[in-house]
């Protein structure tokens, strides 16, 4: 698994991650969520991403990591727009601490803009990184001057992280998010990568699968190694199931060359203006 350093501070990060969205939360489902969240650890995807908005899913990391070495691990979380300003950020950090079994977070994002003062939830970040319980922070959908303006409000501390949308249709972010993430040191991590995944009869597919064969890879390992394949960024893909766990985490030692980039480049182009950034 290859890793990358995650945000000023020079955290080394897996480029490949798990994410936890809509994890199955009961009987057999949920067993078999569990073991593949572990197994993906042992496979070295141990940037685990979670959010309280998830249902249970901070429970169910929770309990795929009990017993593991914490410093091997890397958890993300994240407040809810609407839980956010300077009391309540602090106070569900707390609770997502408690429900993960933890004692820190590596990052805590504030996962989409919302409504209330960015100066305040932000200052909430900062209070709960000089305290220990999160050793970095950052934002998630924040387009460019969304970044901007949060960077403008921080007093200390520094931005770590943006996570957004970033697949092979939703490439818009490479136009000035992807350079202004870089030049700032933000790690830029892209979540829903398998948003498109070409069906099997498309000429996408032949020339993805073509792609894959020249590396004894899948399609889907491809897809991660492109979504991963600029400085600074990361992809977080959820999988239950450990069929999938595996495969993904098999992405990770997959280097593309120049003429597949180009290739994949040609069947899902840059969008020639800047767009505004998807969201899910
Ligand atoms: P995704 O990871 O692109 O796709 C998940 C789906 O792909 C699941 O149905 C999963 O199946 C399947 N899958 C995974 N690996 C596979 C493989 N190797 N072969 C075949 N199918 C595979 O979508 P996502 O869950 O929307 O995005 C990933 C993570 O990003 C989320 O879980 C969440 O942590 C984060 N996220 C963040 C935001 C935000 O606003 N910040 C928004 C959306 C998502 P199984 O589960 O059955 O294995």
């Amino acid at each position: 698994m290859r890793l990358r350093s995650f945000g000023e501070q020079n955290i080394p990060v897996p480029v490949i991650g798990q994410g936890t969205w809509q994890m199955p939360e009961s009987g057999k489902g949920r067993r078999e969520a569990v073991d593949a969240i572990k197994a993906g650890i042992d496979l070295g995807m141990t940037h685990i991403d979670t959010a309280e908005m998830y249902g249970r899913a901070e429970e169910i990391v929770g309990e795929a990591i009990k017993g593991v070495d914490r410093s091997r691990l890397f958890i993300v979380s994240k407040v809810l727009p609407s839980n956010a300003g300077y009391t309540k950020t602090i106070s569900c950090c707390e609770r997502s601490l408690s429900r993960l079994g933890l004692d820190y977070l590596d990052c805590y994002l504030l996962h989409w803009r919302g409504g209330l003062p960015l100066s305040e939830t932000l200052a909430a970040m900062e209070k709960l990184q000089a305290d220990g319980k999160i050793r970095s922070f950052g934002v998630s959908n924040f387009d460019v001057e969304d970044l901007e303006e949060a960077m403008s409000c921080l007093s200390s501390g520094k931005l770590a992280c943006n996570q957004v949308l970033y697949n092979l249709e939703n490439r818009g972010i490479e136009r000035r998010l992807i350079p202004m993430c870089q030049k700032n040191s933000i790690a830029l991590v892209g979540y829903t990568p398998y948003g498109t995944v070409p069906g099997a009869s498309s000429q996408a597919y032949k020339r993805l699968a073509a792609i894959a064969r020249r590396h004894d890879a899948t399609m889907r390992q491809v897809i991660l190694a492109f979504l991963t394949r600029l400085d600074g960024t990361f992809t977080i893909p959820k999988a239950a199931r450990l069929a999938h766990v595996v495969e993904n985490a098999n992405a990770g030692k997959l280097d593309l060359s120049e003429d597949d980039i180009q290739e994949i480049d040609e069947l899902y182009p840059v969008p020639r203006r800047d767009v505004p950034l998807g969201m899910i």
